[in-house]
């Protein structure tokens, strides 16, 4: 599948246009300089129809990348907001990958980035499942990057188009080597996270995950987090060495597009047995429920679409 061959609209400041004809300029400054905001969201089949995930808090998430790097955002939280919803409803997705993204014109390639206007879009396509059921249940065979994620400032915490480019490389690298994620650490040799993705072990029952010096912070993190308190699972946040990766019994990945998914090695020493461990499970088939609206609680994660 080639994305932008794709049928159907997109929403493009403000105006609903043809899936083919959604372009910029070659000059256009964000792509030459790679600042630009943007998130990645996920809507999903539930009872009460379509509903989005956490749509609020990803908005928000938008809008705070875009404080960070000085980006003024020409829409409210609410116009980007109702945007989602008829993205979805016109390309009659019942589940889908959805991507808001603002960005830099075509006005000047200054770096100064002055007298610039910003574009706003928001796509919806169907992206069933990232990783197979097959991967969900097996995990992923990770390496340790040789590349060190650049963290502790707000910059590299914010959504920015730019920072992607160390997941890049490192994930390239990764699937290079035959493995298929990479777990990158940070300048100071602590674990940070996945190309795209948070990380999480699990030692002596106790769910553990980086804190966020040394990660973004991640939506499905969140979740996961409040889940497990649900769950009665304990918790820490703080900073991991690698060492305790190798010694942990279970180890996971979580993400919107990759929702939970377990880690069944690291650099090829396998992670207890190398089968996906009971509290990943858990909170695996858990995130699953609450995402397609088939727990109780937490009903106001989804944002019903209007069709
Ligand atoms: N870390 C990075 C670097 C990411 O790009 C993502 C994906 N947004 C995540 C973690 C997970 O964040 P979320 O759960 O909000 O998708």
């Amino acid at each position: 599948m080639v994305l932008s061959d794709l049928e159907g609209f997109i929403w493009f400041d403000g105006k609903i246009v043809e899936w083919k004809e959604a372009k910029v300029h070659v000059l256009t400054h964000t792509l030459h300089y790679g600042l630009g905001v943007f998130e990645g969201v996920r809507a999903y089949s539930t009872p009460t129809g379509t509903s989005i995930f956490r749509l609020d808090d990803h908005i928000d998430r938008l809008f705070q990348s875009a404080e960070t790097v000085g980006l003024s955002i020409p829409f409210s939280a609410e116009q980007l907001k109702d945007a989602h919803g008829e993205i979805i409803s016109l390309n009659n997705l019942k589940e889908a990958y959805m991507r808001p993204m603002c960005f830099y014109g075509s006005e000047s390639l200054g770096i100064r980035a002055d007298s610039l206007t910003v574009h706003s879009i928001v796509a919806a396509w169907e992206w069933p499942s990232y990783l197979d059921p097959e991967t969900q249940e097996k995990g992923l065979k990770v390496k340790v990057s040789s590349f060190r994620r650049q963290v502790r400032n707000k910059l590299s915490k914010a959504k920015v188009n730019g920072n992607y480019v160390q997941s890049i490389v490192a994930l390239n690298e990764a699937i290079e080597q035959g493995f298929e994620e990479t777990l990158m650490l940070d300048t100071d040799n602590f674990v940070a996270e996945g190309s795209g993705e948070n990380f999480f072990m699990v030692k002596d029952n106790k769910l553990i995950t980086p804190d966020l010096d040394s990660c973004l912070d991640g939506i499905t993190r969140r979740t996961v987090i409040e889940l497990a308190e649900e769950l009665n699972i304990d918790f820490e946040e703080r900073k991991i060495v690698l060492d305790e990766v190798f010694n942990c019994d279970e180890a996971f990945f979580t993400g919107t597009a990759v929702e939970v998914v377990p880690i069944n090695s690291v650099d090829n020493k396998k992670i207890s047995d190398g089968s996906r461990g009971p509290i990943t499970e858990k909170l695996q088939k858990t995130y699953l429920e609450q995402v397609r609206g088939k727990r109780a609680t937490n009903a106001d994660w989804l944002t019903t679409v209007e069709t």
